[in-house]
Formats: C-alpha cells, structure tokens, sequence
C-alpha cells in the first residue's frame, strides 16, 4: 500500500527531547539481569560430580574417616567457588558483548532526519522506520508506504501484518518491507515488550552444541572414573582387605579421573576469546560461535562494505546523448565534470531522476568533511546531482521502495514515474536505446556498480503501473574501491585451507572485477548469476565447492540455498548478509555474519557474529581466534589427562601387585594436584596467544579430543610423567632399606612422588603449549610463568606448612628425594621433545 511522502510534523526539537529524556528516563528495558549469582553459584554444588563426590563424603563419613569426608566436601566447595569464579566471569562479559551491539533509530529532531541511540527515544519522537528495521519503542503509524511488521515474537503469529496509519506497532517486532514514519507513544518499561519480557527473563538459555558435547565427554570419563573405582574397589574386597581401606582407593581412583575443573575453565576460554574477538570488532552473539568459528571452511561473502569500502561516488555516466565524466573529493558537493554541452544537459536530466528516487539520502558537512547521511549508493547521487548542477529536489511523491528481489525503486510524483536500479532490472522495462547494454558491460568490467534511471510521464496506480513503458534517461557508475588489506585476508584464508566465495546482488561483471582486483576469483573460480544456479541442491553444492567462486545478481533465497547446498558437502559454512531477507541464509549458515554499521537489525538478530566495522578482514581475524581458541582447549585438555594418568598409576601399581606395592600417593594428595597446583596452569594455557601457524593448513575439526591428544597424554607425557615419579617413590623407599612400617619414610616417599608430578605438571604445563613446536623455541606467555611460580608457592604449602604434610600423608623430600623428583622435568621434556620431533620427521 504506497502512501504519499507529504511534509511532517517536523518532529520534536533536541531542547524538547531532551527534556523529555531528562523527565522519563531512557528508552532502555529494566535490566535483564541473568541467573542470580547466589543461583549461580548453588547449582556449583548440585550438578552430577559435585553430587558423586557429596555421596562420596557421606559414605567416608559414615566408614570413619572424617577427614577424607571433611576434604571430599572442601573439595565441592572449593572447586565450586572456582567454577563460579569463571562461570560469573563468564556471563558478566557475554552480557557486556550484548551491550556492545549497535541499536539505532531514524528520528526527525528539529526538521531533520538524525541517527540516534535507541535508548534517547522519547515519547512523540518521530521515528522513520524501513525494510529491516527493529521497532525500538511502542509508536502509533503516521505515515506508511507498503509497510509489512514481523510481530512473531510478541504474538507468536509468524504472517506478517501490515499496519495502516493510525494503527499501532510494537517494540520488539521487524519491519519486513516497506517504510513509514511512526511517533512513539510508550518507551521502555512502558512497552508491552517490557512486560513480555519480565515475565521471560528467567527462561532458561538452551545449551549451546559446544556445552552439550563437553558434557557428554565429561560424563563419560566421570562414568568410566566411576567404574574404574568400583573396579579398585573389588580388588580390595578380593584381596581380603579392610572395607574402609579398600573404599579410599576406590574414591582416589575416581576423583583422580574426574575432570572437576574443566568445564568452567572451557567456558571461560570461551569468553576470553568472544572479549577479543570484541576488541578487534567483531561480536559473537553465542559463546560457542567461538568454536564454529575456528571450524569454518567456506566463507560466502558480500561485496558492498565487505569486500569494498563503501565509499561510493559517481565516476562515469552514459546517457543516449553521450558520456560524461566526474571528478570529486569523498562526498563534496564540488567537482570537475567533462563532457559535451548535449551529454551534460542529459545527465542533469539523469542525476535529477536519480535523486528523486532517493528522498532521504544526503551529504553532510562535519568536522571539516562531507560525511554520508543515509545509504551511501543513495547519497553518491545526490552528490552527482550536486557536482553536474542538476535540480535537486525531492517533491511530495508516492514511493516503491528497493527490495533485493526486484532490484529497483521507483518513486511517482507530479512530473511522472522515476525508476532507478540495477540494469538488467531496469533496461527490460525501457524503450530500446541503443549502445545502453554495451555501455554497462563496459563500466561493470571496470568494478563500476552500474545503475540504469528511467522514467515515463504520467501517474501510476500501482508499482507494477508505476514500472512500465519506461525511457532511459541514463546509466551511472559509480566507484567503490576495495578496501586496502582485503587481498591479504584473502590470501589468508587460501593459506589456511578456507574456501571462498563472493555472493553479492551485483552485476556479474562487475562483481568479476571487484574478485580480480582483490584477488578473490581463484585459479578455478567461477562467475555464475544467481538465475544460472542449478535447481538439484547436490549439483549446486558440486558446482560451488571451489575456491574463488562469484555468484551475482543473487536473491536471498539463492543464498539460503547456497548455504544448504554447501553445507551438505560438509563444509562449515560462514555467510554474511545485511538485508531483511536475509535471515533465513544467515540462520542455515553455521555462522550468520551480520554488519554492525550497514547492516539491518533483523539480520543482526538472525546472526552469529557481527562485524562492528562491517569488515571482511575482521571475520577472518575472527576465525584465527577461534581456531586459536580450540588449540587452547585442547592444550588444557591435554594438560589434564597426563596429570589424570600421573595420579592413576599409584593406584594401578598397587592393584596390579596385588596391595603389595605400597601406594605412592594418597587420595588427598590426588585432591590437592587436581583443583590446587593443577588449577592455574591450565588457566593460563588458556590464554595461549595464536601461534603464527594458526592460519596455515585447514581447520582442525572434529572433536577436542581427538588421537593427537590422546596419544600425547596417554602415551606420552602422561606415562613419562608418572613413571619418573614412581621411580622418585621406589628410590626413596629402597634408600631407605623398603622399610614399610617406617611411618617417617613412608611419608618422605609419598611426599616425593607427589612432588616429582607436580614438578612434572610444571614441565607438562610448558610442553601443552604447542603439540609440535619444541619448548625451547616458544615465546613467552607470562600468564603461565606466573601460574607455574604460584604452583610452587603451593607446593612449599603442601608440604612444609602444618598441619597440611600430616593430613596428605607426604612431608617434605629429604635432599635425594629433591634430586629424584626434579628429574621428572627433564624426562618429561625430552620425552615431549622427542615425539615432536618424531611427529614433525613422519609429516
Ligand atoms: P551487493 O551484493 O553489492 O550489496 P545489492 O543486493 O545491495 O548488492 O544490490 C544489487 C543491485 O541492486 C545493485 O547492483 C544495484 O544496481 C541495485 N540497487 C542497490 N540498492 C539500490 C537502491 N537503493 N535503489 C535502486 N537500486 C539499487
Ligand atoms: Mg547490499
């Protein structure tokens, strides 16, 4: 339903609306405020380890031995203030992240259209909504033109309505299609959003597919700890050993497998990674987006503002009466143009056809330059108009606006029907005029965005009326230089096994040499148009499964489709898009990628990850985050494992001999390695800095734990590690002439063998840093230097500090001890140093 675009109320001065804003306060919902964190932290204590280890303190309470009760109990705690820690750190800086993301509002204020915050809406604000747009307050129509609202959310109703003046829209809901001009009559807490929203606001977030897989793998390794103690625990029964005795080895066997801490350390490497990720302008809207990310293996890119700097100006225009061409600084009004007096005379007709077409766009003088207001394509026009001398004025008209199908706008006012838009959306349309076809493939082959205007006398009922029996009045190109370090990202993503893909509404040629000049049309690129697109999704897939492929003149549902089509080809695919019918494609992608300056709020809620800076740089520096992120799991992971066989073997030992090894640690001891010197190490390596080798070779997919980790902590450090500690024990215990019943060796040896680990872990925490590169050759990460300083501050506690020795049941090393133990750190690094160099010898 088109509406006439008749002068406004003019909207609210700035002294009114800030007046108002003063009075009411901004437009903001009351504060969301997610899970509280005195619920955060009791759920610490109820999930299924801390409940394993709850009956496990009752069942040594009730055997007698209250102090492995106490320390079972001081271990959920401990270990769930810690989770906590994290968890809180977590959600505070997924919450700042949800802050960050950019909502603005069209609004009149003193008779001109301004860009404002969201949260400055005022009551009688007049806000300009379009195609995209989130409705940021509740606002009474006033005047619309084909205006189509999304209300699913508030309403659940997922056909979209079509409000007619007067008639009321709502915060919270999308305009689908269309424009209209709406004044606010509630803000914040006053809208019915507000009071949908505070009956939601404690609805619990679905778990994301990271979290679930990371839950299953510690489910089943706390399942198999959990067999494996029952196991010990038949050992002990058959060896006719005491009942209380036999059941603290079966607890030590299980809390030495369990792997408490990792969860929340995963979810806080996460956080750590969407912070930076933020710092670099792009926001990840889903934690676990993170990993995906660094999973992705094709990328389908936009051209306008991605590729290219969306800094448009007109360059050239053809008309049937020749060509011109225009010269100019950014967006000022001033330039040179040559061309003849006839050509001018046409392109004037041209620039002022263009500009009615284009009602809100204009150039703005700031700060010493002339800065875009509106669509920059848009305001590029009004600048030709301004440097050709053309008339610029926008009159009372009935509007059609651009939509991404159609490919053109067209407006009708009193001096007849103007249409702009791509060319072959337009050109159909018109009267012949020869050369206009040779004359767009010839600006398009330059990198030139081609756009035809025409135009008819009369008036138009309805747009189909309105875009018919056309002249053409000209073809102007206008000029948007690719951004400077585009090249180097692309030539980065080739290095690091990426596949990509520029998808973009664009004329063909020029979208081919926009992909020459940046380098994205590969070796075996392709340009194909959307139209041209095989109708079997497999053979689609088939055909774009390359490196450097151009798809122009796309519709939003050819890029749903290319999503799928790659997708089952096995890619994890990322795409971006920026219009209101994008939302479906950037929902199928793995990864949504959104603009955050150009783009429209609805494709920002159907997004993963917004670029603040709509850059394509940043979604690949976004991917070597991730990608760095997933290597810092797994280091942890591995990390943990190989402590996990260290704290094992004791156990094994004793059990494999039949209860006539004497064990070498304790459960305690196992306690105090797994959530006290362990605890920081593996923090910090997960703060591990993107080696320069991230962006080399394809992405690691699949699972965290995979052979690699496997092999190198089960069969590598972890036995290095515990052996060279039990070797520590059965020295200390043979100096000391195998005394057993000698109380004072017997805690002398333990306490070796529990020093030698963690001097191993020390070691193993510098290994984990890479599972190729030699130690030796690892730059710094000074997070770790200190954890591994405070893990020997611990250690000295555990050890020297009373009451501490007695209750682990090791006391300090005599010097020899010292000696044996700190052998494990060179036996683990030269094991480590070995298998790297074996590994990098068979690659
Ligand atoms: P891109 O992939 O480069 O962002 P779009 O889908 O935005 O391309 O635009 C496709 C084509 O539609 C453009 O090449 C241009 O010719 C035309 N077009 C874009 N915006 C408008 C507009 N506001 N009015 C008329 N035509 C437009
Ligand atoms: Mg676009």
């Amino acid at each position: 339903m088109p509406a006439t675009t008749k002068s406004t109320t003019g909207g609210l001065t700035s002294a009114e609306a800030a007046r108002r804003l003063r009075e009411n306060g901004p437009n903001l919902l009351p504060a969301a405020g997610g899970t509280h964190p005195v619920v955060l932290l009791l759920k610490q204590f109820g999930h299924f380890f801390a409940i394993l280890l709850w009956v496990a303190a009752a069942l040594a309470s009730v055997a007698g031995m209250p102090a492995l009760s106490v320390a079972i109990a001081l271990v959920v705690v401990l270990n769930g203030v810690f989770a906590f820690a994290q968890e809180y750190r977590a959600d505070r800086a997924a919450q700042r992240l949800r802050d960050l993301m950019p909502t603005r509002a069209t609004v009149r204020r003193d008779g001109e259209p301004r860009v404002v915050d969201a949260a400055d809406l005022v009551v009688g604000d007049e806000v300009l909504l379009q195609g995209g747009d989130r409705v940021c307050a509740d606002a009474r129509v006033f005047q619309v033109a084909a205006l189509a609202v999304d209300e699913s959310m508030l309403s659940g109703e997922s056909v979209p309505v079509h409000p007619a003046a007067d008639d009321v829209v709502r915060a919270g809901t999308y305009v689908t299609e269309g424009e209209a001009t709406v004044v606010v009559t509630a803000t914040g807490a006053h809208t019915r959003l507000a009071g949908i929203a505070s009956l939601t606001r404690d609805a619990v977030r679905p778990k994301s597919p990271l979290a679930l897989r990371l839950h299953r793998v510690v489910t089943v390794v706390g399942l198999i700890a959990v067999a494996v103690g029952v196991a010990f625990y038949g050992v002990a029964m058959l060896l006719g050993l005491d009942p209380a005795e036999g059941f603290l080895f079966a607890v030590g066997v299980t809390v030495a497998l369990v792997p408490e801490g990792l969860l929340p350390t995963v979810t806080l490497s996460l956080a750590r990674a969407a912070q930076e990720m933020a710092h670099r302008k792009a926001l990840v809207r889903r934690l676990d987006a993170v990993e995906t990310l660094g999973a992705t293996t094709f990328v389908c890119t936009d051209k306008t503002g991605t590729l290219t700097r969306n800094e448009m100006a007109a360059v050239r225009v053809w008309t049937p009466a020749g060509e011109v061409s225009v010269e100019g600084e950014g967006y000022a009004p001033t330039g040179r143009v040559t061309g003849g007096p006839d050509a001018l005379a046409a392109v004037r007709r041209a620039a002022a056809g263009a500009v009615r077409c284009s009602p809100g766009a204009r150039a703005e003088h700031r700060d010493g330059r002339w800065s875009p207001v509106g669509d920059p394509m848009e305001v590029a026009l009004h600048v030709l108009a301004a440097r050709v001398g053309a008339d610029t004025s926008t009159p009372e008209a009935t509007r059609f606006p651009f939509d991404p199908r159609r490919r053109r706008s067209s407006v009708a006012d009193g001096d007849g029907v103007h249409v702009i838009g791509a060319p072959d959306a337009v050109l159909p349309l018109c009267a012949p005029t020869p050369g206009a076809r040779e004359a767009v493939a010839e600006l398009g082959a330059r990198g030139l965005r081609v756009l035809a205007v025409a135009w008819r006398p009369g008036a138009a009922v309805d747009q189909a009326d309105a875009e018919r029996d056309l002249v053409l009045l000209g073809v102007v190109a206008l000029q948007d230089p690719p951004r400077d370090d585009v090249a180097d990202s692309i030539a980065l993503c080739r290095e690091a096994g990426i596949k990509l893909a520029m998808i973009t509404g664009d004329h063909p040629a020029t979208a081919r040499a926009i992909a020459v000049q940046t380098g994205l049309l590969g070796p075996d690129g392709l340009v194909v148009e959307g139209g041209d697109l095989p109708a079997d999704d497999h053979a689609l897939g088939e055909l774009l499964d390359r490196d450097g492929v151009v798809v122009a003149r796309v519709t939003p549902e050819d890029k749903l489709r290319i999503a799928r089509a790659l997708q089952g080809r096995g890619h994890v695919v990322a795409m971006t898009g920026d219009g209101v019918n994008d939302g479906p494609a950037l929902r199928a992608a793995d990864i949504g990628v959104a603009m955050g300056a150009s783009g429209t709020d609805v494709a920002r809620e159907a997004a993963d990850l917004v670029l603040l800076d709509d850059h394509f740089g940043t979604i690949v520096a976004a991917v070597e985050l991730g990608r760095a992120t997933f290597a810092n799991i797994r280091r942890f992971l591995t990390y943990h494992l190989t402590d996990n066989v260290a704290e094992l073997t004791p156990f094994v030992f004793w059990a494999l001999s039949g209860g006539s090894y004497p064990l070498a640690l304790s459960v305690l001891q196992v306690l105090a390695l797994d959530i006290g010197t362990d605890l920081l190490p593996a923090l910090a390596l997960g703060a591990e800095k993107p080696n320069p080798r991230t962006m080399t070779g394809p992405a690691r997919t699949g699972s965290l734990i995979d052979r690699s980790v496997l092999v190198r902590a089960f069969g590598v450090l972890g036995p290095a590690e515990a052996l060279a500690a039990m070797a520590a024990f059965t020295l200390v215990l043979l100096a000391g002439d195998w005394d057993l019943g000698d109380p004072v060796l017997a805690a002398t040896a333990s306490g070796t063998a529990f020093t030698a680990i963690v001097l191993g872990q020390l070691a193993n925490a510098f290994a984990c840093r890479s599972a190729t590169t030699p130690v030796k050759t690892l730059r710094g990460n000074r997070l770790l230097v200190g954890a591994v300083l405070f893990e020997l501050v611990l250690l000295a506690v555990f050890l020297f500090v009373p009451p501490l020795p007695g209750l682990l049941g090791g006391s300090a090393p005599t010097p020899l001890g010292w000696a044996l133990a700190a052998t494990t750190i060179p036996v683990v690094l030269l094991v480590d140093a070995v298998q790297k160099w074996v590994r990098r010898r068979l690659t």
